[in-house]
């Protein structure tokens, strides 16, 4: 893009972070929250480093990316831009094991933690590197067959097994909700708060972040408690139509 086309797009970038921080701050009223309870991720898996230059210019701090390949070029990317100092990126797509080590010390946070092998994997690379990795469950709170994640009964069930685990910090749960439903979404969103409820009472951990709601769910999504909401396409994608 030319530097005026660049400009253009973070004016457009930053007219729709306005809208969606607007439906995000209604959600939350009626959620019985602040706006500044939800943090709203940037998935910029589609876009290059320029764009995502352009989208911490219209004011987004956190980033999101589903392959490790793609985390790393992006984190080299922003640790060169000068702006972009502080930004944060996490994981969110399935993470093979062979992988692990490229998104150690360059993820703030990983979303799919999806079975308790891949959480033994992680902590095993984890405890080699003296690192500590924040991580979140992935659960298939909807059942769908091609969703990956812990069945919910077994990420209560394994819960003990992975607190045991060196150098993981668990933050939270993780979930996609079933696409074009809204009410199925919504069942999967109070599900998936009603499972970290008692994962915390389980625990005794705070298990603070609830990651859920992507660009056509978001406002269900923190209707129902999400914390985090991990949006693509209505952050970076002009032909994108925001619903109500
Ligand atoms: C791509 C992706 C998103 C964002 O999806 P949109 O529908 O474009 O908002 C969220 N979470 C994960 C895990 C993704 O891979």
């Amino acid at each position: 893009m030319t530097a005026d086309e660049l400009k253009s797009y973070e004016a457009f970038l930053a007219e729709r972070r306005s809208q969606i921080m607007a439906r995000v701050a209604d959600a939350a009223r009626i959620s019985g929250r602040d706006a500044s309870s939800v943090c709203v991720l940037a998935v910029s898996k589609t876009v290059g480093p320029e764009e995502v230059s352009c989208a911490w210019g219209a004011g987004y701090r956190v980033f999101g990316e589903n392959r490790p390949q793609e985390l790393r070029r992006k984190a080299q990317a922003m640790a060169a831009d000068p702006r972009m100092a502080d930004a944060r990126l996490d994981m969110i797509g399935n993470l093979q094991t062979n992988k692990i080590n490229q998104v150690i010390g360059t993820a703030h946070l990983v979303h799919s933690v999806s079975s308790l092998h891949l959480a033994e994997a992680i902590s095993k690379r984890a405890v080699a590197r003296e690192a500590t990795v924040r991580i979140l469950l992935e659960v298939n709170v909807s059942g769908e067959a091609s969703k990956s994640g812990f069945a919910p009964e077994e990420a209560r069930a394994a819960l003990p097994q992975i607190l045991q685990l060196e150098g993981l910090s668990l933050q939270g749960v993780m979930t996609m909700a079933p696409a074009h439903d809204p009410a199925a979404a919504r069942v999967t969103f109070s599900g998936l708060r009603e499972l970290r409820d008692l994962m915390r009472s389980d625990s005794g951990l705070p298990l603070d972040v609830l990651s859920c709601g992507m660009s056509d769910d978001f406002g269900i999504a923190v209707e129902e408690g999400s914390t985090l909401v991990r949006l693509g396409r209505v952050v970076f994608d002009p032909a994108y139509q925001l619903g109500v």
